[in-house]
C-alpha cells in the first residue's frame, strides 16, 4: 500500500523534478499499473512542471515486466528461477574461481549514471575492497566525460551547471550547444524564456530541434553546423572575440592564465572559414560575438550534442575558453554550464565509479587522496587498487588474455546504450560470467548468467545530486515487491560471501554518513550535508563541507585549481572533421526523444509513451529521400561496416540533407549503437555517438 504522500523526484533525468506520490489516482484508466498517483511539486527546477516521461513514471513501478526472483541460466541455456541464496552463492563461488585463475582485475563491475549517490559510493568500495579489482567504470563515460574533462582541465573542478538553475531565468542571453532540453527535460525551457523575450537565446543544433524552434519567433538565432563541426564554430567565435578585442582584458589578467597561447591558436578560423566548414554564415558569427560579448546576464552552455565525439573534451574547452574570454565565469548572473542528463550524472560521478577516481571526486592516483579513503575504509591505502579502464576500453577487453571474464552490471543497459553494441554482444558472451541487477529484464538482462531483481525509485531511500549540484532526498513511496531486495544488500551479501573484512552497510542514511567521511575534504565534499537537512528541504549544494554552508555558486573569487586561476587551453581541430561524408555517405547523428530516457529500458514499459513513439523511425531529410527514392514510412535500411539497421523512414526538414537522425532508446536489431564508432576521445575516453558515416537505401532494393 502507497504511503499517504511523500515529496520526492521524478526517477528519470537529472532535471529532478519535484513530486509528491500519494494514493492511486481514481480517474486514472482501467489498464494503468500504477500503484500511486503522481502530482508536480514546485521547486526551483521544475516550478510545478513535469514532462510526460514524469506525469507517467508511477506505471513503472507496477509494470508487469517487473523481475521479482533471481534468474539464473541452466544447463539447458534457459533462465529460471532461483532462491537469493542460491543465486548469491553461485555468483560469489564462480567470482572466487574466476579470480582465482586469472586474478582480481578479471572481474569486472559496470555501473550507471542513474543509481544513487549511495549505491554508487558502495559499488565503488565493493570493487576495489570485495573484488580487488581497478575494473570499474561506468555508463557516465557515454554521458557527461567530456565535459567533465573540460571542466577538471579548465576550472580544476567538475560540477555540470556551477549555479542554481533559476540563475538562468535573469540572462539576457543564452548560447546553447548541442542541448534539446525542449525534448530531454521540457520543464527547463521555463528558464530559457527571459532569454528568449530578450532576443537572446542562440541554439547552436544541425537539427532544427523543438528546442531551436524556440528561436522561431526571429528574436533569437538558431545555427546549424554540419555534425562534428561545433569546435571549429566556437574557434570561429573565438576569433571574432578577440579580433574585434570583445574580450573581458581584466578578468583575463586576475582570473586566467593561457590567453598569449590562445590567441596564438585561434588566429586561422576567421568567419569565412568556420563559414566554409560549418556552413553557418559568417555574418550570423559575427553578429554572435558581439551579442555574447555586449554584456548583460550572459551564459553558455553545452550539452552531448558537442560532447559526445572524439574530439567532445576538446569542443567543451573551446566553449569554456570562450566563456573565460567574455569573463563570465564567476561572474554574478553569467556562466558556463553543461547540462547533465541521468537521473543522478553528477552525483554518480562523484563518488568512486569512475575507474581514475575515489570518493569525493578524489584523483586515485593522489596519495593523500588514497590514504584518506583508505582510512575512512579501515584498510591500508595499498589495499586500494590503482586506475583501472574507462568504459569503453572494459567491454573491448571482455573475455581476452589479460581482460575481464566475469562482469557485475548495476543500473546499465549497455548492449542498448554502449557504442558498436555488436561487438559488446561478442563480448559479453565470451564472458565466464554476467550477472546484472535491474527491475526489469533489459536487453542486457536477457544475456545475464545471473539476474538480480532488485528495487527502483519510489521503493527506496536515499540521495540524488542533480545537474546543479544540489543533493536531494529519493524517498520510499510504496513498499517494495516481495522478492526484490536493495542493492546495497545485494552488495554487503556478496561482500559477506567474498568474505571482505571491510563493512557494508545496507541501511542508506548510514552508508551516506559514510560517503560524507570519504568525501571530507575532496572537491565534491559532502560532510555538511545530512539526511535531516535534507528532509527540512535545505538547499544542499557541493562543496559543503562541515560546520560550513553549501556552495550554490563556484568561481566567485576563485577557480579550484591551486593557483585560483582558470587555464585557457589552446585546442586544434582534426584534418578529418574536414572532409565530411563520401559522396554515398550520410552522417549518423544519434540522440533522444521526448518519450524514452537513455536505452528506453524504463519509458518503453510505460504505453503511452510506448504508443507515443513505439518503435525507432529514421530522420530524413526530404530532399535526401527524393534522391534516394525513399518514400515517407518506407523500411530503410541504414548501414556501415559495423553494422545494420532496418526501419521506418519518417521524413523531415528538421535534418540537414547529409545527415539521418537516429535515436538510441531501442534494442536488439533496432539499436541505433549497432551503427556507431567505438573510438574514444584520447582525454575523457568518450565514444563517438554523432558523426558516423552510414549508407541509406530503401529496404527492399538489393
Ligand atoms: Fe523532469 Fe526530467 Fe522527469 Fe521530465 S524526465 S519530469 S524533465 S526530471
Amino acid at each position: 500500500m502507497p504511503r499517504a504522500s511523500v515529496d520526492t523526484h521524478c526517477p528519470y533525468c537529472a532535471l529532478q523534478c519535484a513530486m509528491t506520490l500519494g494514493e492511486p489516482d481514481a480517474s486514472a484508466s482501467p489498464s494503468s499499473t500504477a500503484p500511486v498517483s503522481v502530482t508536480a511539486r514546485d521547486f526551483p527546477t521544475n516550478r510545478g512542471g513535469l514532462c510526460k516521461k514524469g506525469w507517467t513514471s508511477a506505471e513503472l513501478l507496477g509494470t508487469a515486466s517487473r523481475l521479482r526472483v533471481p534468474l539464473v541460466r541452466g544447463a539447458d541455456g534457459e533462465l529460471a528461477e532461483a532462491s537469493w541464496d542460491e543465486a548469491l552463492d553461485l555468483v560469489a563461488s564462480r567470482l572466487r574461481g574466476i579470480r582465482d585463475e586469472y586474478g582480481a582485475d578479471a572481474v569486472g563491475v559496470f555501473g550507471g549514471g542513474g543509481l544513487t549517490n549511495e549505491k554508487a559510493y558502495l559499488l565503488g568500495k565493493f570493487a576495489r575492497l570485495a573484488l580487488g579489482t581497478s575494473r570499474i567504470d561506468y555508463n557516465g563515460r557515454y554521458c557527461m566525460s567530456s565535459a567533465a574533462a573540460a571542466g577538471n582541465r579548465a576550472f580544476g573542478v567538475d560540477r555540470g551547471l556551477p549555479f542554481p538553475v533559476e540563475d538562468l531565468d535573469a540572462a539576457d542571453t543564452v548560447l546553447l550547444l548541442g542541448s534539446n532540453v525542449a525534448a530531454t527535460m521540457p520543464p527547463f525551457i521555463g528558464h530559457l524564456a527571459g532569454a528568449q523575450s530578450a532576443g537572446g537565446l542562440v541554439v547552436v543544433d544541425p537539427r532544427r530541434t523543438a528546442t531551436a524552434r524556440l528561436t522561431d519567433d526571429g528574436q533569437g538565432l538558431h545555427l546549424q553546423p554540419a555534425p562534428g563541426t561545433d569546435l571549429v564554430l566556437l574557434l570561429g567565435l573565438i576569433h571574432q572575440v578577440v579580433a574585434e578585442r570583445l574580450v573581458d582584458a581584466d578578468y583575463l589578467e586576475r582570473r586566467t592564465i593561457g590567453y598569449a597561447a590562445l590567441r596564438r591558436s585561434v588566429s586561422s578560423w576567421w568567419p569565412e572559414r568556420v563559414q566554409s566548414v560549418t556552413g553557418v554564415p559568417a555574418t550570423a558569427l559575427r553578429r554572435l560575438a558581439r551579442r555574447l560579448a555586449a554584456g548583460g546576464n550572459t551564459f553558455i552552455l553545452t550539452g552531448r550534442g558537442v560532447e559526445q565525439h572524439v574530439d567532445g573534451t576538446d569542443t567543451a574547452t573551446a566553449a569554456i575558453n570562450l566563456a573565460l574570454l567574455l569573463g563570465l565565469p564567476g561572474r554574478p548572473g553569467s556562466g558556463y554550464g553543461t547540462l547533465t542528463g541521468q537521473g543522478n550524472g553528477q552525483g554518480g560521478r562523484e563518488h568512486g565509479q569512475k575507474c581514475d577516481q575515489l570518493p569525493g571526486y578524489r584523483k586515485i592516483t593522489d596519495p593523500a587522496a588514497r590514504a584518506h579513503v583508505a582510512r575512512v575504509w579501515g584498510v591500508e591505502p595499498e589495499a586500494i587498487p590503482g586506475p583501472g579502464l574507462p568504459a569503453v576500453e572494459l567491454l573491448q577487453s571482455l573475455g581476452r588474455d589479460g581482460g575481464v571474464r566475469a562482469l557485475l552490471v548495476h543500473g546499465s543497459n549497455l548492449v542498448v546504450s554502449s557504442p558498436n553494441v555488436a561487438a559488446v554482444r561478442d563480448g559479453l558472451a565470451s564472458l565466464e560470467l554476467l550477472v546484472v541487477c535491474d527491475f526489469v529484464r533489459s536487453e542486457t538482462a536477457a544475456l545475464a548468467d545471473v539476474v538480480l531483481p532488485v528495487r527502483q525509485w519510489a521503493e527506496e531511500e536515499g540521495t540524488m545530486t542533480s545537474l546543479e549540484g544540489r543533493v536531494l532526498r529519493r524517498r520510499r513511496a510504496i513498499e517494495p515487491p516481495e522478492g526484490t531486495r536493495d542493492e546495497l544488500w545485494v552488495l554487503a551479501e556478496l561482500a559477506r560471501r567474498l568474505e571482505c573484512p571491510a563493512t557494508f552497510d545496507t541501511d542508506p542514511e548510514r552508508v551516506f554518513e559514510e560517503l560524507r567521511l570519504a568525501s571530507e575534504g575532496g572537491l565534491a565534499d559532502y560532510s555538511g550535508i545530512d539526511y535531516a537537512m535534507l528532509d527540512r528541504g535545505e538547499a544542499a549544494y557541493w562543496p559543503f563541507p562541515r560546520g560550513g554552508t553549501g556552495t550554490p555558486r563556484l568561481f566567485d573569487e576563485r577557480f579550484a585549481h591551486a593557483d585560483g586561476l582558470a587555464r585557457l587551453v589552446p585546442v586544434s581541430v582534426r584534418p578529418a572533421v574536414l572532409e565530411g561524408p563520401a559522396p554515398d555517405e550520410l552522417t549518423l547523428v544519434t540522440g533522444r526523444l521526448l518519450e524514452h530516457y537513455q536505452s528506453g529500458a524504463q519509458t518503453r514499459l510505460v504505453p503511452e509513451l510506448l504508443a507515443a513513439e513505439p518503435e525507432l523511425r529514421a530522420s530524413i531529410h526530404p530532399a535526401t529521400a527524393e534522391r534516394l527514392g525513399i518514400a515517407d514510412g518506407e523500411l530503410v535500411e541504414v548501414e556501415n561496416a559495423r553494422g545494420r539497421v532496418c526501419c521506418p523512414a519518417l521524413l523531415t526538414t528538421e535534418v540537414r540533407v547529409e545527415t539521418v537522425f537516429l535515436p538510441f532508446h531501442f534494442g536488439d536489431d533496432r539499436a541505433a549503437n549497432l551503427l556507431t564508432s567505438d573510438l574514444v576521445d584520447p582525454v575523457s575516453a568518450m565514444p563517438e555517438f554523432k558523426t558516423n558515416r552510414v549508407r541509406l537505401r530503401p529496404a527492399a532494393r538489393p
